[in-house]
């Protein structure tokens, strides 16, 4: 996922978004109706739009952060009060359906605005950390805001995504100053004109719009901390341009995410995870199922079944029906699909249901089911992030274990068993930021768990009380518990000094036990 700002920008005629150096033209994927135009701004722009964030911020931050808290509350509730608008958005600009741009976009930021204003008294107030050897000191740590953080995100979850990032940052007491994609613009315009008319203070919470160019600009305004949420490609640049500047990052890169059906695991509940997990979004999340590993005892049944709840979704316009499957964003993905399902069926893969665009206006394509694949097809590989399930048959966990481990990616897994236990068992054995044992894709919305991948899909780590810190720059403070009007570490080094701490060091850190070490004293 990292086409350049040329391949982007081809029209298609079908909704594709952009057409122009200047102006973005947003297009709904479902009908290719234009929605609206907004400005590409330019590097001056960028720079200026930090600058006033920075000015805001001073402000913002010697607010006491209950005050910031119940300033970012209000914005939640206005989120919530707006929640239809914002719902209707979605579903024209990502033709996302409505349920899934309730609850997984304005819900959870709503949960994410109220979960962050509630713990962080806590999380961000100052902590002492105990000495375990120079008890004589006291070291406090104190979390203070970094400055202007920069938020660049895409367009699976615009609303979600950015916001989660903008709220923890505000509430940490900095500037955000978010670059959206350019295949979703609107919907971040939406979250800053709500932000605005709550009456919050406009340059603290500001929208770059542009290609890939306005958020290199943003990495070069000044910025004192990156949160990026993109491809691997893109990610690699963009944390090479934070390193040049060393600006702290963290990358929320691709994923996927293998799917192991044990043995014992009860088939209704597997396949409805399943179809789920692999379709919502139409499988445009980094979390998606993307790839199943079935024990050959229950993976017939497994894959049957799977067929059949696939082929009752119903897929259409969201902003005029009640569908469970909506259009595809971003119209490049059709291709990625095509590509994939071409090379594993031409490598022996069964297409079990779909496998094709929906003929007619908008991006639609058809939720997909393989069979017998491997790890030679790239649908079993590369990330496809669309609406694709492809099936392996393994002979035991171990086997499953191993080809799920078998990825450069990590960062969602999922694993079904009828035992809990043995659930938790393989789950601990896979290698990827997040498992879940009989769910799939609930760990998005779990504020208080650290979300992120490791291997190439990323570093650092969004919600939690620990990404909350991250927000932050830790100061620590040492000070002492007493007075102690001769300190043996300073001056002057004396022959009797250095006995004394070589006597110290053996005591402390030498072998044998306690007593033996204190009897050598003597
Ligand atoms: P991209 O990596 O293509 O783009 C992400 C963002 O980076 C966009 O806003 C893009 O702008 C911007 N960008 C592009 N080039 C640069 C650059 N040189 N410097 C700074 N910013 C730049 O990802 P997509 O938008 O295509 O999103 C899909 C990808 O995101 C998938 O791989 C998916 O797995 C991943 N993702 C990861 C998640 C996670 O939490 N780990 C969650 C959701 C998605 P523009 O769009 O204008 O080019």
């Amino acid at each position: 996922m990292s086409q350049t700002v040329n391949e982007r920008t081809q029209g298609n005629g079908t909704g594709t978004n952009g057409h122009s150096k200047t102006m973005i033209q947003s297009h709904a994927p479902a009908t290719g109706e234009l929605l609206g135009e907004v400005p590409v701004m330019g590097a001056d722009e960028v720079r200026a739009a930090v600058a006033r964030a920075r000015a805001a911020q001073q402000a913002w931050a010697a607010l006491p952060l209950e005050e910031r808290c119940e300033r970012v509350l209000r914005y939640k509730d206005a989120i919530v009060e707006r929640a239809d608008e914002v719902v209707d958005l979605l579903a024209k600009e990502c033709g996302k359906p409505r349920h899934e741009a309730l609850a997984h976009e304005v819900m959870i930021v709503a949960d994410i605005a109220a979960y962050f204003t509630k713990v962080a008294p806590h999380a961000l107030a100052p902590r002492e950390i105990p000495l375990h050897m120079l008890k004589h000191r006291k070291s406090v740590l104190h979390y203070t805001p970094r400055g202007v953080v920069g938020v660049i995100s895409p367009w699976n979850f615009p609303f979600q995504l950015p916001l989660r990032d903008v709220i923890m940052a505000l509430i940490a007491g900095n500037a955000a100053v978010l670059k959206p994609s350019e295949v979703t613009p609107l919907i971040a315009l939406k979250a800053k004109q709500i932000w605005d008319e709550a009456g919050l203070p406009a340059d603290l919470f500001q929208v770059v719009t542009g290609y890939g160019a306005t958020g290199a600009a943003l990495i070069d305004s000044g910025i004192q901390l990156l949160v990026f949420t993109g491809g691997v490609a893109t990610g690699k640049r963009v944390a090479a341009a934070c390193g040049e500047r060393l600006i702290p990052c963290v990358m929320e890169l691709g994923g996927k995410a293998p799917f192991i059906a044990c043995a014992d695991t009860d088939i209704e509940r597997t396949a409805r995870g399943i179809v789920y997990g692999g379709f919502a979004n139409s499988g445009q999340v980094c979390i998606a199922i993307e790839r199943v590993y079935a024990h050959r005892e229950i993976h017939d049944r497994l894959l049957t079944r799977v067929v059949e709840l696939t082929k009752e979704l119903k897929m259409g316009d969201p902003s005029t029906d009640w569908v469970d499957i909506g259009a595809i964003i971003f119209p490049q993905q059709m291709d990625i699909a095509d590509k994939h399902i071409q090379d594993a069926v031409a490598k022996g893969a069964r297409l079990e249901t779909g496998g094709k665009r929906k003929p007619g206006p908008g991006q639609f394509y058809e939720p997909t089911v393989l069979s017998g694949c491997n790890h030679s097809m790239s649908v079993m590989t590369a990330e496809i992030f669309g609406p694709v399930i492809p099936f392996m048959s393994v002979a035991s966990d171990e086997e499953a274990i191993a080809l799920a481990n078998e990825s450069h990616l990590g960062l969602n897994a999922y694993v079904f068993s009828g035992d809990r236990g043995h659930g938790r068992r393989v789950a601990e054995r896979v290698e990827a930021g997040s498992v879940l044992v009989n769910d799939v894709l609930l760990n998005g919305g779990m504020p208080e768990a650290p979300f992120g991948g490791i291997k190439q899909s990323g570093f650092g780590r969004v919600m939690s009380d620990d990404s909350l810190r991250e927000m932050c720059d830790v100061r620590h403070v040492n000070e002492e518990r007493m007075a102690t009007p001769v300190d043996p570490f300073w001056f002057p080094y004396t022959e009797k000094s250095y006995k004394l701490f070589r006597k110290g060091l053996g005591v402390l850190f030498g072998g044998g036990s306690v007593l033996d070490r204190l009897k050598s004293l003597f």
